[in-house]
Parts: C-alpha cells; sequence; structure tokens
C-alpha cells in the first residue's frame, strides 16, 4: 500500500464522464453525479488480465477477457499507464512499477480463440510498448542465486542446527564446532573430464580427481545440500528408504551407493547416504540433507523452497548440457512425473488471476521461468497414450536429462505447474500449433523465480 501515497491525482477525461483518483479511490463521475467508486485494488467488476514482458522488443503483450458485447479494439483506453474499459480500470502498471506508452497500441482478437457461446468471455490481445526496459535486462542475468551459501551461514552464531523441515527432528548437533566449506558446482566433474579430454596425458589428472569426500567436523555445502561426515550427524536421526535399499543391487555397478534417506520420525525424505558393502555390512560414508527439505536455525532470513532449487538445477544443466528437455523423475517410485521444456528462463509476467475464482484479483508483476510441460501424473485412459508415448519419446533421446526428486517434491511440482497454466487464458493454456509437433497438448506453465 506504500505505493498509493505516492501517486498524485490523476484524472481521465472522457466524454461525458470523468474518473478521478484521490490517492485512495477512484470516482467515476458524470457532471457532478457520482457514478462509481472503487479502491485501487478492489473493483466491482474485474476483467480478467494476463500480460507477459517481452524484453528484448521493450513490449508488454498482454490479454484481456471481455463480455462479447464489448468491443475492445474501440473502448480501450491507455492513460497515465493505466488500462481502461468503459468503467472499469483493467489494469493500473503503474502500481506495479510498469509504464506503457499512450501513443502505440494494438489491439486485436487472437486468431485461435473460438468462444463456443455468447456467454462466454471473448479474449483480446493488446500490445502495448514499454517506456523503459524490464530491468535488470534478461540477456544480462545469466546467473542463479545460491541458497544459503557458506558465507552465509558463517555470518549465523556458531549455535546452528539442521532439522526436518517436515517434524522439527534434529539431525545436525551444535555442540561440536566445525569448518563450513563451499563445494565446487556439481558439474566440475564434467568441466574438468572436458579439459583434460584435450591434454596428452589425461590419466596424471584423473588419478587426482578422487570424488570429494565427506570430513568430520566440517560441513561442506552444496547448491543444494549439505555434505556431512557420519560422525557428526545424529544416531538414529535417519534411515536409508527401505524400498530403495532393497532395489540396490551390491553385486554390480560402483563400490559406493547413494540411498536416499529419511528423517526416522516422520519418514519425510531428507536426502541421501553414500552406503558401501563391507563384510557383507552396508557402512555409511557420508551424507546429503538436500536444504529444500530441512530448516536451518537459527531461522536465515531466507527460507527457500524445492522451486528455488529446481530453478537452480534446470539454469545449470541447461547451461552446462546445453539441453532445454527436462524429465522429472521420482526417486522412490521411479515414475515420471512432468516433461519440462524450458521455454525462457527469465520473465517477468504480470496478471490478476482473473481465471481463478477463489483470489483477491490484485495486480501481480512476478518474475517466472516459462516452461511447456506434460503432466504425466494424470491417469486418465485417454491421457495414458499420449503420455506413455512422450516419455518414450523424450527417454530414448540424448539431448533430454533426467531431474530426480523425492516423489512428495515432484508431485508439488506438477500441482504448482498445473496450478500456474490457471492463470492464463483458455486458449492460451495448450500448445495446439501444428509446427510445434514435438509438444503438442503440453501445456504452458511458470515456475516463479524468487532470486
Ligand atoms: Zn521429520
Amino acid at each position: 500500500m506504500a505505493i498509493l501515497a505516492n501517486i498524485s491525482l490523476e484524472e481521465y477525461q472522457e466524454p461525458n464522464l470523468s474518473t478521478t483518483y484521490n490517492g485512495d479511490h477512484y470516482y467515476g463521475q458524470h457532471g457532478s453525479q457520482i457514478l462509481f467508486v472503487k479502491t485501487r485494488f478492489s473493483f466491482s467488476s474485474m476483467i480478467p488480465f494476463f500480460a507477459e514482458e517481452l524484453g528484448n522488443i521493450n513490449v508488454l503483450r498482454a490479454t484481456i477477457a471481455s463480455e462479447s458485447r464489448c468491443d475492445v479494439a474501440e473502448l480501450l483506453q491507455v492513460k497515465d499507464s493505466v488500462l481502461v474499459l468503459e468503467n472499469d480500470i483493467v489494469a493500473d502498471l503503474g502500481s506495479i512499477n510498469i509504464f506503457v506508452s499512450t501513443q502505440k497500441f494494438v489491439v486485436a482478437q487472437p486468431n485461435n480463440s473460438s468462444p463456443t457461446n455468447k456467454d462466454e468471455l471473448v479474449p483480446w490481445e493488446i500490445k502495448l510498448s514499454l517506456l523503459k526496459p524490464p530491468t535488470p535486462l534478461r540477456s544480462q542475468q545469466n546467473d542463479v542465486k545460491e541458497w544459503w551459501t557458506s558465507k552465509q551461514l558463517l555470518k549465523q552464531p556458531l549455535e546452528r542446527q539442521l532439522q526436518c523441515r517436515h517434524c522439527g527432528h534434529k539431525f545436525y548437533g551444535s555442540s561440536i564446532e566445525y569448518k563450513i566449506k563451499d563445494l565446487p558446482s556439481e558439474h566440475w566433474y564434467e568441466l574438468v573430464e572436458c579439459w583434460i579430454c584435450h591434454e596428452t596425458k589425461p590419466e596424471e589428472h584423473q588419478a587426482r580427481m578422487k570424488p570429494i569426500l565427506a570430513r568430520p567436523h566440517v560441513l561442506l555445502v552444496g547448491t543444494t545440500y549439505f555434505l556431512i561426515h557420519p560422525d557428526n550427524i545424529m544416531k538414529g536421526s535417519f534411515q536409508a528408504d527401505s524400498v530403495i535399499l532393497k532395489r540396490s543391487n551390491w553385486d554390480r555397478g560402483t563400490l559406493s551407493k547413494w540411498i536416499a534417506v529419511n528423517c526416522s520420525k516422520c519418514q519425510s525424505p531428507i536426502g541421501e547416504g553414500q552406503y558401501c558393502m563391507e563384510d557383507d555390512e552396508i557402512k555409511l560414508q557420508a551424507v546429503k540433507l538436500f536444504k529444500y527439505c530441512i530448516d536451518l536455525l537459527p531461522n536465515p532470513s531466507e527460507r527457500p523452497i524445492f522451486t528455488d532449487f529446481l530453478v537452480s538445477d534446470l539454469v545449470n544443466t541447461a547451461k552446462i548440457h546445453a539441453t532445454h528437455r527436462f524429465l522429472v523423475q521420482g526417486r522412490q517410485s521411479q515414475r515420471i512425473y512432468a516433461l519440462i521444456w524450458l521455454f525462457n528462463w527469465d520473465t517477468n509476467i504480470v496478471h490478476n488471476n482473473g481465471y481463478i475464482e477463489d483470489s483477491n484479483h490484485s495486480l501481480l508483476r512476478e518474475r517466472v521461468m516459462k516452461v511447456i510441460y506434460l503432466d504425466c501424473s494424470a491417469t486418465s485412459v485417454e491421457s495414458d497414450q499420449h503420455v506413455k508415448n512422450n516419455v518414450t519419446l523424450w527417454s530414448i533421446d540424448k539431448s533430454t536429462d533426467h531431474l530426480i526428486y523425492p516423489d512428495v517434491h515432484c508431485q508439488q511440482l506438477v500441482d504448482t505447474l498445473n496450478q500456474s497454466t490457471l492463470i492464463l487464458p483458455p486458449f492460451m493454456r495448450r500448445i495446439n500449433h501444428p509446427a510445434m509437433l514435438f509438444t503438442k497438448g503440453f501445456s504452458i506453465g511458470f515456475i516463479r523465480r524468487s532470486d
């Protein structure tokens, strides 16, 4: 609400109608007669609004929906970055720091929308020129934010604890003194190996490239997890996931294996343990606690959630592997939950949740990743074949990366994506363009970036 105080009186001069804004309310007047009073955030008739800031061409591409009798091309007005349709304020863009030109704007009906009956709302597309580019420019934003880095941890008091985010069960005591160190990027090995290939004696380097092991009294900080030595994690505070443990074949593959571990109190997933088989007994060598599964005490100012780490996984993998396609798979069930095509990893959208009923419809500007996705968790007979075909197609494709997370977080991701699709007008939610065969029937969704 702080923005309100900064805005001076604005007036809209229209034939026979004037709209006045006094800092709190809009007054629509006909001569001396007041026709309507509206607060900035609650309008009697809300017009669904969705827009995307196209930073590289400085355009705001918006869509609104109006009753079929209303000719938006004729009636829409833009003044002081406020879109007004007849007596209704569609979107006060200035309130979310977007300023558009009043001169040039294009209003047209999208040709791929076809309302079926006349009571249905009719979509209109509006293109507006942005007066200033969205800052910072997308192309300059390459790095994703790192959450809970060693630098931040070192600023905390020494009495530090790591506990289960779900039930508060403690994993890591504060009684011991330990060092805090950053781990190199997850893709460090690949990068080094890539350079080694071009050298004359690669074996010399490879011999030195031992995996980084957990060390006692050292808290190693990775991008999405903490790596801890078994001596420093509270005994009995977690256990290996029995389903995954049963599936592990110790006669094959590497000597040590990463197996999912759960909180021993609430059984929520918390990370992975590195186990090896020694004299027919499995022995723990290290524990990774996923940052999105735990809480850090005392509470740091930020409490990142799963999607924050997903964003960093998507961006970092896309950068290293030059891929934009991902299969999201559950660690325990091994099910594919979603196919995700990274479309634009840094863009701004503006919307009023106009197509979602349970919402206060205030105008929001959000920094998001735009993705094209296929929800593979739904189990209708009709969608099954479509899902199966696409999963097979993506699984054999070498440029597609697998991202594996605890099942509970995969399901949450699918729910979040489905919810984000509802921000869009119905005709924009699904891909049905004949030129986009590879993603036919996929949905458009957004992953919020809080970094
Ligand atoms: Zn727990």
